[in-house]
């Protein structure tokens, strides 16, 4: 036995084991019971077909030559104490009792013997029963010397003198029923002792089969989870359907699957995450050194810089602060909402006036690259119902990745419009474009597409939409054309006034 088979649900395997010997006893001496009992009715039934013309013949031998009552009307006791002998002599267990038509026992040998407990009328109905069916049928009869007991007899009637009556005897009589008692007793012993053996070697062979058979598809099982247990991860129980414990195989294999699923999902996590540190200390360092560099340059040469010189460096400065900033808070807002810190504030607001404010705010940006910014609303007004700092700052994050990506005399538009139950919103430029190989990529944090546009971000803008949609149960499609432009487009649920 292996390791695992040892270990195999030694609890499961006793408890099968316990039920085992249960029954195997159970069966045994349910068996040795009918049985006995059977073999008990059949030599009480042979015996009593086999001297069913007993009580008959007595009549006709001994009654031919003398009557069974003497003159004064008593019991000829001689006729019968020489009965008595020649029957005895030839089987002892039987007991010859004369009764009166009524069943009153007239007179018995044993009887006169005395037996204090023993019952003065005999009931007539198994008596008729037996001679009406002359013997051919099993029926047991009362045993005069023991009240309540049944016993197999053997009767005739009789009419002399005019006194009518019936020839009883009992055939299996005390004697009898001492030496069957004893027998029995041996029989059963011996039958008991052979019988539960046999049963025994049998059901252990049979159970032990059972046994191998029912835990098979365990073992099987444990092995399996053991592999996985220590280390094999591809290990699967092989064709679960066919298992006797179907639902455990398939459960097994399902959570093994999720358990790899998530191992896997948590080392892309890890990874993105050494990723997004990596590069957001490089993205910091970057800046740091800068203003490092013009800071010092400042203070060492002061006196020799001219008045231009001075406010280009601070310019620099200033920008590269702005930088740090933006990237400080970016990396900031993002963590909030990806340890799930942020919950939306659901709202009714005008999507159309949030849209106005933000091309008003972006409007001079705009100008400064010439790239028209406009906003397409063919709607009135539209209401949304979302949280709407989020919604502004997912707004905002697009418009200024289309003016980023859009060179001077490009276009940006911002339009909205009412379908069905939601408002479209469409974040529209005639910018670079994004190549498609690269598409399905821009949403996760610190994907830049092109690596030499990383002066222009730190590639967490798009990854914060994305999380802001999730937060809003919705979803954003990128539609792009390289050289072309691209195409931002998500729903919000719209609000009826
Ligand atoms: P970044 O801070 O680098 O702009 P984002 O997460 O906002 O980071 O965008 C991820 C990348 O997706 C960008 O680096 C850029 O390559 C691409 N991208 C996003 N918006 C546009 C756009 N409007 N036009 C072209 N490329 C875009």
């Amino acid at each position: 036995m292996s390791q695992n088979e040892k270990t195999l649900t030694p609890k499961l395997i006793k408890k099968l084991w316990l039920a085992f010997v249960l029954l195997v006893l159970l069966m045994g001496s349910s068996y040795i019971f009918i049985t006995g009992y059977f073999a008990n009715k059949y030599s009480q039934e042979t015996t009593q077909r086999l001297n069913a013309d007993v009580a008959h013949h007595v009549i006709a031998e001994k009654f031919k030559d003398a009557s069974p009552f003497l003159e004064d009307g008593s019991v000829n006791k001689p006729l019968f104490g020489d009965l008595m002998h020649d029957m005895m002599a030839v089987n002892q267990s039987i007991e010859v009792y004369l009764l009166n038509e009524s069943g009153d026992v007239l007179y018995s040998v044993v009887l006169d013997h005395g037996d204090k407990s023993s019952i003065k009328t005999v009931s007539l109905a198994p008596i008729q029963s037996f001679i009406k069916n002359k013997g051919e049928r099993f029926v047991l009869g009362d045993d005069p010397r023991n009240p309540g007991e049944q016993k197999i007899f053997s009767a005739a009637p009789y009419s002399v003198d005019g006194r009518n009556g019936y020839m009883y005897i009992v055939l299996a009589g005390k004697k009898f029923q001492e030496i069957s008692d004893n027998l029995m007793g041996q029989y059963f012993a011996k039958l008991g002792i052979g019988a539960t053996f046999l049963t025994m070697l049998f059901s252990l062979v049979i159970g032990l089969m059972a046994i191998w058979f029912l835990t098979k598809n365990l073992r099987l099982i444990t092995q399996t989870v053991r592999k996985f247990h220590d280390g094999d991860l591809e290990a699967r129980i092989a064709d679960p359907q066919d298992s006797d414990i179907e639902v455990f195989a398939k459960s097994f294999n399902e959570m093994a699957d999720s358990i790899v699923g998530n191992m896997d999902k948590m080392k892309s996590v890890d990874h993105l995450r050494r990723e997004l540190i990596a590069n957001v200390s490089h993205d910091l360092r970057t800046p740091l050194a800068i203003l490092k560099g013009y800071i010092e340059t400042l203070q060492i040469k002061n006196d020799t810089l001219s008045e231009e010189q001075k406010k280009e460096y601070l310019q620099i400065t200033h920008d590269n602060v702005d930088k740090l900033s933006n990237l400080v808070n970016q990396l900031f807002e993002y963590s909030k909402l990806e340890a799930e810190q942020v919950t939306p504030v659901k709202e009714p607001f005008s999507i159309t006036e949030l849209s106005h404010d933000l091309i008003a705010k972006f409007r001079v940006l705009a100008e400064q690259k010439q790239i028209e910014l406009q906003l397409d609303n063919p709607q009135e007004n539209c209401m949304v119902f979302a949280d709407v700092s989020l919604v502004e700052r997912a707004l905002q994050n697009l418009i200024e990745n289309a003016l980023k990506y859009t060179q001077a005399n490009g276009k940006v538009t911002l339009s909205l419009q009412k379908k069905g139950k939601n408002v479209e919103i469409n974040i529209t430029d005639t910018g670079t474009g994004i190549p498609v190989n690269e598409q399905p990529f821009i949403f996760d944090r610190y994907k830049q597409v092109d690596k030499s546009a990383k002066k222009h971000g730190v590639g967490l803008g798009l990854a914060i939409v994305k999380k802001i949609m999730d937060l809003h149960d919705t979803t954003i499609t990128v539609l792009s054309k390289p050289k072309e432009g691209s195409s931002f487009i998500f729903n919000l649920p719209a609000y009826q006034i």
